[in-house]
């Protein structure tokens, strides 16, 4: 055959490289040898971990003597005395540091429907594609309540629980309520589309809700059930169906939960001691791809809403023109073949939606004036342009019963709006003067304002929830848990401007991420009362120097859109040369419309199409003037990006005028960024890093790939090298003991001594040649014994399970 399978994996001593990954094939010569095949030494890391290997990546195959093979051969994968695959909750406990080993051990789990695995503090969830009913019951709630935030005479109750978010939630509450030190938390969830971000927030959030008493009582409790009802009603006007993901959100999110920690409960019915009551919640929302709305791809639906009003038995009620309309009746609906998603009712759904709106406060007439504002955007993809008396430079809406309809629906008479669409007002040195558009430019300006019209709407919802949710942060004393469900690391064949902001915010969240692991060992150390020793670790801080410095590409790209005549290619060009020494900035060899930057998760090109443009993203003022007339205030008054605003804008405040330079898409979502990085910054973070098995949305599957990218992406392999740097393995005493004491002959009185103290005699005698010389040459113990576990230096371990596994 041409490619190898290798479900097999294994190390393989070598003189030269130590234990090298390679792949069990067959028995042979009558059962007397096993067949072991060696890759090139480039494609170690592809043999083990994408399931096939070609014949190009082997280097040879080998034959090893039964008689030596344990000495030579060590399965990647545990093995327990009864020959099954054993598992490990915490990879940091693998006695093998290799991406396949985490790989192996993730997949075993995730085929036993353990969907949760531990590497130290983090939690990797692997999406499970089917709902595991056991693992989200009530009663598991409380477990892990009980073991990790109420009962205090642990030390370290995850050593005997199975990984589960609700371990990373309930974490967080008790952070939040510890006595005297409590400090806001903060929960960050990242992933790739499909991942199960949003559904592992939603069972973190319900998690937490239901330590707001002792049984289902709490959800009576109107503020928990609008908090937590909140999220599907975001969902409604957030995500959309897409190829990899059937309920994909389409925007960034940062949940807060407020806790009123003025207020101490004592203990009564259905509460605890300590506990803190959930008083509201308040979210900030980044990026809407609000694209989505006048075009998306086949097999792809645009956002839920529109199909869940169309699909509504009772949508006349909003406008009388949806009368008999389906998606197919709306060009910005119509052109793809799917507009229903299997198993969902979108008329179900809708129901849903119109109860949550009712219970943030949406109903009656902004109900009403919510729908239409829908509606408007559907019927603006409608409208169609024509050349003016056949001058192809000037244009005419054409469809003069669609405009009228939509005059009706937003209160601005036909003329009004047929003008700004056509027209466009210039001031030069005083003077006013029009300028005819041409149809292709009037349908540009018709979808950027469905575009906006659409975006104020969904800011709209955000604030209307956050005025029902939130409390005034200064009537009491509030914690806050916060919830960040944010687009992960994004790589495509095209990759856009939408792309950079995307992988511009995971490279900030990346150096977070980062800090924190390296902080977190430190603690470890300090805990368990080792020296501090030589951490290094590599940061992206140069990736970021490259996108943010004073000529870096944010500050280049504004440049170039308040220039008079800025365009795309002059960005490029000055971008490559002024940054030309920056290691992390490459160039495209044939287009010089791309550039191309070293993220920490991989290498992206990006076409540099259209940034000026999407970064200005302005919407003329002819139209915004025009949509200021209407009676929908949604369209009217609103000031578009400020979800918290506590009022709402004043009909006749004064504007700001066009001649001010308004802020770039760059420098609005830059500032929004900082925010939520310093206010990060002030919380105690946990991380939940959700991976995705496969791309059939299928149950069981894992590919192998798809999983080692993604490990790769969330720094999860760099965060475990991090943490073992200068100890790659670290065990419990106490495991210590149970694994290696038997390999010990002087099995010399150790009794009545603590496992530290038996710990260190043990292995004072199991690795007395192995001492080390570190990088100054000094010669080093190969391992330390700290109060509660035992950090191994490089090889120790390995020594020790090899040997083990021959006795
Ligand atoms: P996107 O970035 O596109 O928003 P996401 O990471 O938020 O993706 P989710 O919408 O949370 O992904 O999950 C995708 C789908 O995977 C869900 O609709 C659900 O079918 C399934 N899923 C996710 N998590 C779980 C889980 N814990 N148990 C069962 N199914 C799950
Ligand atoms: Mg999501």
């Amino acid at each position: 055959t041409d490619s190898i399978d290798t479900e097999t994996p294994v190390y393989l001593k070598s003189a030269a490289h130590g234990w090298i990954p390679a792949v069990l094939l067959k028995q042979v010569a009558g059962g007397k040898m096993a067949r072991v095949a060696v890759p090139k030494f480039k494609h170690e890391n592809d043999l083990l971990t994408c399931g096939k290997m070609s014949k190009a990546q082997l280097m040879d195959t080998i034959d090893i003597p039964l008689s030596e093979y344990d000495n030579n051969v060590l399965p990647v994968q545990n093995v327990d005395a009864n020959g099954n695959l054993e598992d490990y909750k915490d990879m940091v406990e693998l006695p093998f540091m290799h991406e396949a080993a985490i790989l192996y051990n993730l997949k075993l789990r995730h085929k036993n429907q353990k969907p949760y695995t531990r590497t130290a503090d983090i939690v990797i969830a692997i999406n499970p594609y089917h709902w595991l009913n056991h693992l989200y019951t009530h009663e598991k709630q409380t477990y892990y309540s009980n073991r990790l935030v109420w009962d205090n005479n642990e030390e370290d109750p995850r050593a005997t629980l199975e990984p589960h978010v609700y371990e990373i939630s309930a974490l967080a509450y008790k952070g939040l309520i510890r006595e005297g030190e409590g400090k806001d938390q903060s929960i960050l969830v990242s992933g790739e589309s499909g991942a199960g971000k949003t559904e592992t927030v939603k069972i973190c959030l319900n998690h937490i809700a239901s330590t707001q008493a002792k049984e289902d009582y709490y959800y009576e409790d109107q503020i928990v059930k609008r908090v937590v009802e909140s999220n599907p009603l975001l969902e409604a006007f957030g995500n959309a169906k897409t190829r990899r993901n059937d309920n994909s959100s389409r925007f960034g999110k940062y949940l807060q939960l407020q806790f009123d920690k003025s207020h101490n409960r004592t203990e009564s019915y259905g509460t605890r001691r300590g506990q803190v009551p959930l008083v509201g919640s308040k979210c900030d929302v980044y990026l809407l791809e609000k694209n989505r709305v006048v075009q998306h791809d086949d097999q792809e639906r645009s956002f839920h809403i529109f199909y869940q009003l169309l699909a509504s038995p009772d949508k006349t009620q909003y406008w009388s023109e949806l009368q008999g309309k389906t998606p197919e009746s709306y060009s910005y609906l119509g052109r793809c073949t799917t507009t229903s998603i299997e198993g969902v009712s979108d008329a179900d759904h809708f129901r849903h939606t119109v109860e949550a709106l009712q219970l943030v406060g949406v109903q009656g007439r902004d109900l009403h004036m919510l729908m239409q504002a829908i509606c408007a955007v559907l019927q603006l993809g409608n409208l169609r342009f024509g050349a003016l008396h056949g001058d192809s430079d000037k244009s005419t809406v054409v469809s003069l019963e669609e405009l009228r309809v939509l005059g009706d629906l937003i209160g601005i008479a036909p003329q009004n709006l047929s003008m700004c669409m056509t027209e466009r007002t210039f001031t030069t040195s005083g003077e006013t003067h029009k300028v005819p558009l041409n149809p292709i430019m009037a349908k540009d300006g018709c979808d950027a304002l469905a575009k906006e019209i659409y975006q104020k709407v969904f800011l709209w919802v955000t604030k209307k929830i956050n005025d029902a949710t939130s409390v005034d942060e200064t009537a009491m004393k509030l914690g806050y848990i916060g919830l960040l469900d944010i687009f992960g690391f994004e790589t495509f064949e095209v990759n856009r401007f939408e792309q950079l902001c995307i992988n511009y915010a995971n490279e900030k969240l990346q150096q977070k991420f980062t800090q924190d692991v390296f902080t977190n060992v430190e603690k470890e150390y300090i805990a368990e009362g080792i020296d501090l020793a030589e951490i290094k670790y590599e940061d992206n801080g140069e990736v970021l120097e490259l996108i943010e410095h004073r000529s870096g590409l944010i500050a280049l790209l504004n440049e170039e859109c308040v220039r008079p005549k800025g365009n795309d290619f002059e960005y490029v060009q000055k971008a490559l040369a002024i940054n030309k020494d920056a290691s992390k900035l490459m160039i495209h060899r044939t287009d010089r419309l791309s550039f191309g930057i070293k993220h920490y998760a991989g290498d992206v090109m990006y076409s540099a199409e259209y940034f000026v443009t999407r970064n200005l993203d302005t919407l003329p003022t002819d139209l915004q003037e025009c949509m200021e007339k209407s009676s929908n205030e949604i369209l009217s008054i609103f000031q578009a990006d400020d979800v918290h605003a506590q009022k709402p804008h004043p009909h006749n405040a004064p504007r700001q005028k066009s001649n001010i330079v308004a802020a770039t898409v760059w420098t609005k979502y830059r500032g929004q960024l900082e925010n939520l990085m310093k206010n990060l910054r002030q919380t105690e973070s946990r991380y939940i890093r959700c991976i995705k098995p496969n791309t059939e949305k299928k149950e069981l599957l894992m590919e192998h790939n798809l999983v080692v990218d993604q490990l790769r992406c969330a720094g999860v392999v760099a965060g475990i090298t991090i943490a073992r740097s200068v100890f790659p393995n670290r065990l419990p005493n106490s495991l210590v003991l149970t694994r290696y004491s038997n390999m010990c002959d002087a099995r010399s009185s150790t009794a009545g001594q603590k496992s530290a103290e038996k710990c260190k005699l043990l292995l004072n005698w199991l690795l007395k040649d192995m001492d080390a010389v570190n990088e100054n040459g000094d010669k080093v113990k190969a391992f330390v014994v700290g109060k509660t576990k035992t950090f191994f230096r490089a090889g120790a371990l390995e020594w020790l399970e090899s040997h083990r596994i021959r006795s």
